[in-house]
């Protein structure tokens, strides 16, 4: 608990170790640089900068059905992918839900589990036929050989890639922990799932999500330079000069030559933890997570830990002394339970308070000294504001209404916007981080020549964070202009990869079938 006589210093501290001012920002995106070049010339990095294997990225017109399996967050998915060659795709999918006891028992359990899914969907779908180009339409009709169902996995852990099709498991995240997956190739388990079930699929291809939202993203949208998550947890990949990559010198790969998109792991950055502006609820968060110490800047940004990041800052507001600042001291059993807020209940709080006006203004930090607060001098709007967010408060954390003041409602949505906003901010650092590693930009405070003036850069987003929270995109962009400056920032084009995991998985499957 923060022991203050005066409660307005509560509010100001929280408030300062919460901001990142422009220096910080600057320095963390030269040490994210330097975590880029460590990664891409060692193995075993916390910054893994992970070679996918994928040398070339689509432009639209390419063609076929596949299966896509999707393992990475809170669902499980199983889609079929009909790209249709002119930029459009058309994709069937089943969310599967997968257990605690699935992510943290047993590895072949949770993989038999994945083969018990896809065999599901496909009694669903018994109608379809798959059809890759390396199998002409006829054969699939073949009574005497059945071709096996071409299947990409969208994998979204970290993995040391071999191949196109190989990759063993590196650690897990995001809340997984399964035994006795650690260093076996992703691919041999779920491929020996499906044969201990005796069936016709092949797992031809492995992706991880960031890959395939950029690529996904440069099948619907021309040119795109870097895939990026922000939903359960936060990764990015880009696209990279072979000969950028050290760590591959000595590999077929490096004669060869050319671009290889790059899963950098960034949910990693500062695992040493010297580097991010650390509060304690940040150490409690880590302390009290299946993985402490480990993906240090995924538990600074991600929809897994911002929920719980809040809730620890409401609690010690609940908890101050000499005073209780929030609820009159009160609780819930939502409120004092590990992971009992969850991020959409910000997002619907920011989307109470801001409403329908999307002007920076809106989301302007704190919207007024919560000390000051005083009913009667609020306007109208405000108070209906408020007595939105005093709904949400009631409803999602299972507060009585009368326990639930005005005032309260403001501190909830400032304590919000608050993470929020840092977590925005610090995604800006990273795709700044990309864009700099790209020659595309430098830094404003070095004004360092860069490749173009006015090329465009294509990002491909996916994960509920940047699709739903109010202005997450406006935040990540007000970084990105202290960082790189305006005149790039207005040449990012930020676009979400809507189904970049299904769709990513399919163009790394036809890839896989067109180099076999
Ligand atoms: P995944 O990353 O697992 O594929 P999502 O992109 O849907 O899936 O991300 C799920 C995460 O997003 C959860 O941690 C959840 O707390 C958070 N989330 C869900 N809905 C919202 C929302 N409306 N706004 C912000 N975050 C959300």
């Amino acid at each position: 608990a923060t022991q203050h006589e005066d409660p307005q210093a509560v509010f100001d501290s929280l408030e300062q170790q919460f901001s990142l001012h422009e220096e910080g920002l600057v320095a963390l995106t030269k040490t994210f640089l330097e975590e880029f070049k460590v990664g891409l010339t060692n193995y075993n990095q916390p910054m893994a900068m992970i070679p996918s294997f994928v040398q070339g990225v689509p432009d639209g017109t390419e063609t076929g059905t596949f299966l896509a399996l999707d393992l990475g967050g809170t669902n499980l998915r199983v889609c079929e992918v009909v790209l249709n060659g002119d930029k459009t795709f058309n994709l069937v999918q089943q969310k599967y839900r997968v257990s605690e006891a699935l992510k943290t028992g047993e590895a072949s359990v949770l993989f038999n589990y994945l083969a018990e899914s896809v065999d599901a969907f496909l009694t669903s779908r018994a109608t379809t036929e798959y059809v890759s180009p390396s199998s002409p339409v006829e054969s699939t009709h073949s009574q005497a050989k059945v071709e096996p169902v071409n299947l990409g996995m969208t994998f979204s852990f970290p993995v040391e890639q071999t191949a196109l099709d190989s990759g063993k498991i590196l650690t897990w995240t995001k809340g997984f922990s399964a035994k006795n997956a650690i260093g076996n190739d992703v691919v041999k388990l779920l491929q020996d799932a499906f044969d201990r079930k005796h069936m016709n699929v092949k797992c031809v291809a492995l992706v991880n999500d960031t890959v395939g939202a950029l690529l996904s993203r440069a099948y619907t949208g021309g040119g795109c330079v870097a895939g990026c998550i922000f939903g359960t947890g936060t990764n990015g990949a880009y696209i990279e000069q072979v000969s950028n990559i050290p760590k591959l010198a000595n590999s077929a790969v490096a004669k060869k030559g050319g671009q290889m998109v790059i899963n950098t792991e960034w949910g990693a950055f500062n695992n040493s933890r010297s580097h991010l502006p650390t509060t304690a609820f940040d150490n409690a968060v880590d302390r009290l997570s299946i993985n402490p110490k480990f993906q240090a800047f995924e538990k600074f940004i991600s929809g897994l830990y911002l929920g719980e990041l809040s809730r620890h800052i409401l609690v010690a507001l609940v908890d101050a002394t000499p005073k209780s600042l929030l609820f009159s001291g009160k609780s819930t059993a939502h409120l004092n339970k590990h992971y009992g807020v969850d991020t959409s209940f910000m997002s619907a709080v920011e989307e109470a308070w801001v409403g329908k006006d999307d002007s920076a203004d809106a989301f302007a930090l704190p919207p007024f000294s919560v000390l000051e607060f005083q009913k009667d001098k609020l306007s109208p709007k405000v108070v209906e504001k408020l007595e939105n967010i005093r709904q949400h408060i009631v409803k999602d954390l299972e507060f009585d209404l009368e326990d639930v003041s005005l005032r309260d409602a403001a501190i909830v949505r400032w304590v919000c916007a608050l993470v929020a906003r840092r977590a925005a901010l610090l995604s800006g650092v990273a795709i700044a981080t990309v864009l700099i590693q790209q020659g595309s930009a430098s830094l404003v405070s070095e004004n360092k020549p860069v490749k173009s003036n006015n090329e465009t850069f294509g990002i491909g987003v996916d994960g509920s964070l940047v699709e739903f929270y109010p202005n997450f995109n406006g935040i990540l962009r007000e970084s990105l202009r202290m960082l790189v400056g305006e005149d790039v920032e207005k040449r990012v084009e930020i676009g979400l990869a809507k189904d970049g995991s299904g769709v990513g998985a399919a163009l790394c499957a036809l890839m896989a079938t067109k180099l076999a």
